[in-house]
């Protein structure tokens, strides 16, 4: 008899790890899956009155409500002593699941929708939805260095929450960071020879185990790929920049500045935009401020809302530069196409001043 209700979708990868230990322990006689739309979906008020949040994994334990994955796994853990604890057998095992918990909880989560989501709000701190996937393949470093060297689970011989946390998280990675290689990726790369490359040797060896061996890891894997496959036969990702809308303009006259082939009078720089002095001066004082990267920002009019925070970059990057050549007046312009006198296709903000300028400009 069902005393519980695991309010979940197959394609959740915060479900997952509860899926994941539901099926390890045994327990699905005693905690139902339904779909949050039973419940008038997410943010039905039905369901907010249970997890204010509206967000999955939510479990309903008789009356109590259970919401964010960690919560509910703690929660039928401590509830049901049937099948593994999920607690490894030495302290420095049980130590090193946390981390890879907290890791996962504090460090992948909040930023793993730059993989499939469209913007705002889906970067985290990250300017860019790029350098949101860089910071996700860095925390991947970071479980390797945790992980095992013998495993076969990610702090050794006993599953513990780590497996059941990352494992879901991983099918994603797998699935999805391919699509952002630089060039398209081959459409029929194995998920394997996909994780060959973002993986490190421990991390590599447990995934083996995991989707080759482990029969409960096998299920909720399958499960999480029914999910991605549909969002593939949607075309999820043909409008996301990077796994589908890549920048196939060709390289410009600012590319061989930025790598220093083309000599130029930089006056500011960080990681994400240059300035330089502009070679043809339309004033006393007349910079150019470009992104490094032009990600398919050829010219203003190409700007979607992936690209707002590079965007908001340029122009705090033109105001210090301003400030910096002595302007208290100037003006910030941006010619979009030829007939509006732009020469380079690659956004660049001129930051023009030390004279009168007239208005209308020609
Ligand atoms: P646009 O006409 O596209 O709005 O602006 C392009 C700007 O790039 C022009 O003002 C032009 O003078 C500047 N520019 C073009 N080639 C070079 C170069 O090789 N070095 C520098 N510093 N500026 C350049």
């Amino acid at each position: 008899m069902h005393t519980s209700t695991l309010y979940d979708i197959p394609v959740s990868n915060h479900g997952a790890r509860v899926r994941y230990l539901l099926y390890k322990k045994g327990l699905e006689n005693d905690v139902q899956i339904q779909s949050p739309g039973k419940l008038g979906g997410l943010k039905s008020p039905e369901y907010t009155g249970l997890n204010p949040q509206g967000k999955m994994p939510l479990l309903v334990d008789d009356e109590f409500a259970v919401w964010e994955a960690d919560a509910i796994c703690r929660h039928i853990l401590d509830k049901h002593a049937t099948g593994p604890s999920f607690l490894p057998a030495t302290l420095e095992a049980r130590s090193t699941s946390e981390m890879l918990c907290r890791l996962h909880d504090a460090y992948i989560g909040p930023i793993q929708g730059a993989m499939y989501r469209a913007p705002p709000g889906v970067f985290g701190k990250f300017i860019s939805r790029r350098a949101a996937i860089d910071e996700l393949l860095e925390q991947l470093k970071v479980a390797e260095s945790l992980a095992h060297p013998t495993g076969p689970y990610l702090t050794g011989p006993d599953v513990s929450l780590a497996d059941a946390t990352l494992m879901p998280t991983m099918v994603f990675f797998l699935h999805i960071l391919p699509k952002y290689a630089e060039s398209a990726p081959a459409p029929t790369a194995e998920p394997l020879d996909a994780a060959a490359g973002a993986l490190g040797p421990r991390l590599l060896k447990w995934w083996v185990h995991m989707s080759q061996v482990d029969a409960e890891a096998m299920r909720v894997i399958e499960e999480l790929k029914g999910g991605l496959d549909k969002w593939d036969e949607q075309g999820r990702w043909d409008t996301l920049l990077g796994a589908g809308v890549r920048d196939a303009e060709p390289p410009t006259i600012f590319d061989m500045i930025l790598s220093g082939k083309i000599p130029s009078e930089i006056v500011y720089e960080d990681d994400v935009a240059i300035a330089f002095k502009d070679i043809a001066p339309a004033a006393p004082t007349h910079c150019l401020v470009i992104p490094r990267r032009r990600d398919g920002l050829s010219g203003l009019g190409a700007a979607t809302g992936e690209h707002a925070g590079v965007l908001g970059h340029l122009m705090v990057v033109a105001a210090q530069v301003a400030k910096e050549q002595g302007l208290e007046d100037f003006r910030v312009v941006t010619n979009c196409g030829p007939s509006a006198g732009q020469t380079v296709p690659h956004i660049h903000l001129h930051v023009i001043g030390g004279r009168d300028l007239t208005w209308p400009p020609g």
